[in-house]
């Protein structure tokens, strides 16, 4: 206290205007402090996320209501990972939850915590169709939370691993047959063709398989086909000679015991009578995945199937 203050402060609320002591009471509060003293107190907090801006208190996400605020944390990757996924399991917004699932920031764990939050089957279905916006490790996730099967044999037949843990889920045996027609890597096709069991689908397959490598696969599924498996997968190989030896062949078959090659005559037919050219335009990858080989065509002409035996 100074000397002048002696005989009574000068106060102004909770200073005195002479010395400059202070006192707990009248304090002028700017929300949690005072802008006079300086004093903090808890309450009027002026919140940014988990911290107050002005006293630097901190809360935990569960002290949060606000849903906007709750996703806000959860997206940002400033905030430790605990913190963001607990912000994540406040929340019960089925459009904040599918926004913080397309956010392209987002780690994985962050993305997919969200996904089974989301409880709105709709939702499921958007997020799960959305290619455009949406990971497919998170499509297939939705889609397989949903049960949607269209859109498990649509990542199937479109992407890679994805592709293959889509398939796992698919159950459907037509839209599994449409996977092994119509995907476009090798390793999921025949994976397609591996999960089939229905004569007549596989049949399907083998009159409307486009890649040799599903052909082969589901010709050597059907018993009675081993003795010619070898002669089918001779005519995709990458040989010009062992083609034409395993087309000359199917050409007596065809002409003796046609039956055998009935579900699969049409593609044999196309194969075999593609004029021979060398496939240099392509590396030996993109090839494969395409079902196709270092050099292709045959160039041969193969009987016309018959219309009944
Ligand atoms: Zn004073
Ligand atoms: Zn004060
Ligand atoms: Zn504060």
């Amino acid at each position: 206290m100074g000397i002048a203050c002696l005989f009574g402060h000068k106060w102004n609320g909770c200073k005195c205007e002479r010395c400059g002591e202070t006192r707990d009471e009248q304090h002028d509060w700017g929300g949690c402090r005072c802008i006079k003293c300086g004093k903090n107190r808890d309450e009027q907090h002026n919140w940014d996320g988990l911290n107050c801006s002005v006293c630097h208190k901190s809360r935990s996400v569960k002290e949060i209501s606000d849903q906007f605020l709750l996703a806000k944390i959860a997206k940002n990757d400033n905030y430790p990972f605990d913190t963001r996924i607990a912000a994540l399991h406040e929340i019960n917004n089925m459009s904040l939850l599918e926004d913080i699932i397309k956010h392209e920031d987002n780690t994985f764990e962050v993305r997919l915590a969200a996904l089974e939050k989301v409880n709105d089957y709709s939702t499921l279905i958007r997020i799960a169709k959305n290619d455009k916006e949406v990971a497919a490790y998170v499509r297939v996730a939705a889609a397989k939370k949903a049960d949607d099967q269209n859109t498990l044999a649509d990542i199937a037949k479109k992407y890679g691993w994805e592709g293959e843990s889509a398939l796992k889920e698919l159950n459907d045996p037509k839209l599994i047959a449409d996977v092994a027609k119509k995907a476009k890597l090798k390793g999921v096709r025949q994976k397609a063709v591996a999960k089939l069991t229905d004569r007549a689908i596989i049949n399907d397959v083998l009159s409307n398989g486009e890649y040799h490598d599903v052909i082969v696969e589901a010709y050597k599924k059907i018993p009675e086909n081993r003795p010619y498996v070898c002669l089918i997968e001779g005519l995709g190989d990458g040989q010009f000679d062992t083609r034409k030896e395993a087309a000359e062949e199917l050409i007596v078959i065809a002409e003796t015991k046609p039956e055998a090659l009935l579900p699969i005559w049409d593609w044999i037919k196309k194969t075999i009578e593609i004029p021979y050219s060398q496939g240099e335009r392509l590396n030996t990858y993109d090839r494969e995945e395409a079902g196709l080989y270092s050099d292709s065509g045959i160039g041969l002409k193969f009987p016309t199937k018959p219309k009944s035996i």
